[in-house]
């Protein structure tokens, strides 16, 4: 299986992190499937970087295989969404930016991508839809579909004219504004509107 993510997708992160001009396409990396951390099992700091950052992030679940995708078909594409967190080891980012290299060690690492229980998306309106993180009991992230530069159907119709899309296969969408680092014993808690997604510990 394979993760796409999407960069720069929330206006107000983009201008907390770097003052970009709005993408013209979406900004599309991958992380392998190593990534991935299930279960609420706790997130182990790595020694290659003293800033880690959260970044809260819906998620799609593909449910059928798909290449060159309208976006007007999109919707049948998936069927299940989830919360993620895209860790990113920031202060390798901001070496690799400075060489114009690829992201991949700062963004796929092992374990670098948390990713909730599934809930089936006919049940939620994902045009509008609320999702947040708690750092240690207090809410330090919050975000609405809504504001996608890119809406969940136009990554997917955009993602499939490069990459065949197969069962299984996830989407982060991008982070809204408010991303911050996680430090060893910090707890997070995530929710997709009232409903608690993820629970686990930094370790
Ligand atoms: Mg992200």
């Amino acid at each position: 299986m394979k993760i796409f993510a999407v960069g720069w997708n929330y206006f107000a992160h983009n201008k907390e992190l770097n003052p970009v001009n709005t993408p013209e396409v979406p900004v599309i990396f991958s992380k392998p499937e190593t990534a991935l951390l299930h279960e609420n099992k706790p997130f182990f700091y790595p020694d290659f970087s003293k800033n880690i950052h959260y970044e809260t992030e819906i998620v799609v679940r593909i449910s059928k295989m798909g290449k060159n995708i309208s976006e007007k078909f999109a919707s049948r594409y998936y069927d299940a969404i989830a919360l993620g967190i895209d860790f990113t080891a920031r202060d390798l980012q901001a070496e690799l930016k400075s060489k114009g290299a690829p992201w991949d060690i700062c963004k796929g690492f092992d374990n670098s991508a948390p990713v909730s229980a599934f809930l089936p998306k006919n049940e939620y309106n994902l045009s509008q839809l609320n999702f947040s993180l708690q750092l240690n009991g207090k809410e330090i992230q919050k975000g609405n579909t809504q504001d996608m530069i890119f809406s969940i159907d136009k990554i997917i119709s955009y993602v499939s004219q490069f990459f065949t899309l197969k069962t299984g296969d996830l989407i982060f969408t991008g982070t809204p504004e408010g991303v911050g680092p996680v430090n060893i014993d910090d707890h997070l808690e995530g929710y997709i509107e009232d409903k608690k997604m993820l629970d686990f510990f930094v370790k």
